[in-house]
């Protein structure tokens, strides 16, 4: 059985945990050759809940796309979740701006970056995938195009982000923000897709675009392979394509927890500026088998199959 062989990272220690199914599923239901357990992971302890959906949606036998979809939908809708969707951080200007992404098994991609005023970015992306001949829109081209496929505009600016942001325009204090959702999901026909929805660095510059909307850079999947998605100071992440690293190392032979730890202690060595910058990756393989790492401590990630829903911190390098 596949999920026999699963082993998590040895680092690894639980930080939380929530029984998803009451209804226990027989392991003789998922024995054909055709038909596999599904498996969902997410970058952060607080969407424990929007991988909850994902495998809900798994379950009634939906795609793995499907899934990052409507899982990640959970989190943008979220306005307590300060950095992705609605309630997400503005810019230096007040004006929240998002970038997001996804990937099938088949390769095909899709991705929105500084896009406004719509509340389900990585729904858009994934039009933009299946209805375009174009892989990233930007700024009001990808307005207009959500428009014009039936998405509303909205304000996305909550209260409580404005105060944050009235707060910060006041005192220009540094604050630290890093909380992006990047999701990678196998579903019962054993296909991967992956996705990632943020509203980036708090109060960036007007303009700035982060690693989301980067295939290869905060996500990517190969079906043969496996996926990995990243979270923290995107701008790190873009100048290496962390996640194509990471699935090219699993293309090697190492698994998702070395591969996760080769980007990171590449990074390390690349550079001597981690004041106040952490980088994370998470990582899937086709066998099931999960990795985490990050630069520095405080990353947590969450972990879904048919039995469980939960959330652990990974290891770090910088102790
Ligand atoms: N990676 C995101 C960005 O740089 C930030 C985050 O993960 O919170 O836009």
């Amino acid at each position: 059985m596949r999920f026999s062989r699963r082993k998590f990272i040895k680092s690894s220690s639980i930080i939380g945990s929530s029984l998803l199914f009451s209804r226990s599923i027989s392991s003789d239901l998922f024995a054909s050759t055709s038909e596999n357990k599904p498996i969902v992971v997410s970058t952060w302890k607080p969407n424990l809940k929007s991988n909850a959906r994902a495998m809900e949606v798994l379950l009634e036998g939906n795609s793995s796309l499907d899934a990052i979809e409507e899982g990640i939908k959970v989190t943008e809708s979220d306005p307590n979740d300060n950095s992705v969707g609605l309630g997400g951080i503005p810019d230096e200007l007040g004006i929240v701006t998002l970038d997001a992404s996804i990937m099938d098994w088949n390769g095909n991609a899709g991705s929105v970056a500084f896009l406004q005023n719509i509340l389900h970015p990585i729904s858009v992306a994934r039009l933009v995938m299946e209805k375009t001949n174009h892989v990233m829109l930007v700024g009001e081209g990808a307005k207009k195009f959500a428009i014009e496929n039936g998405f509303k505009e909205e304000n996305l600016l909550t209260e409580k982000s404005n105060e944050a942001w009235l707060k910060w325009k006041s005192k220009k204090q540094k604050t630290e923000n890093h909380d992006t959702i990047g999701m990678l999901a196998i579903d019962k026909m054993n296909n991967m897709s992956g996705g990632v929805s943020t509203s980036g660095m708090s109060f960036k510059l007007h303009g700035r675009v982060g690693d989301s909307p980067i295939i290869g850079a905060a996500m990517f999947v190969d079906n043969k392979i496996g996926g990995a998605v990243s979270t923290g100071n995107g701008e790190y992440v873009m100048r290496t394509l962390g996640s194509f690293l990471i699935v090219e190392k699993m293309r090697e032979g190492f698994s998702p927890q070395n591969a996760c730890e080769y980007a990171i202690e590449r990074l390390f060595k690349s550079r001597n500026d981690f004041d106040g910058v952490n980088v994370s990756y998470l990582a899937l393989n086709k066998s099931g088998e999960v990795g985490a790492y990050s630069l520095k401590k405080g990353f947590t990630y969450c972990v879904t199959t048919t039995e469980e829903n939960k959330s652990y911190e990974s290891d770090c390098l910088m102790k």
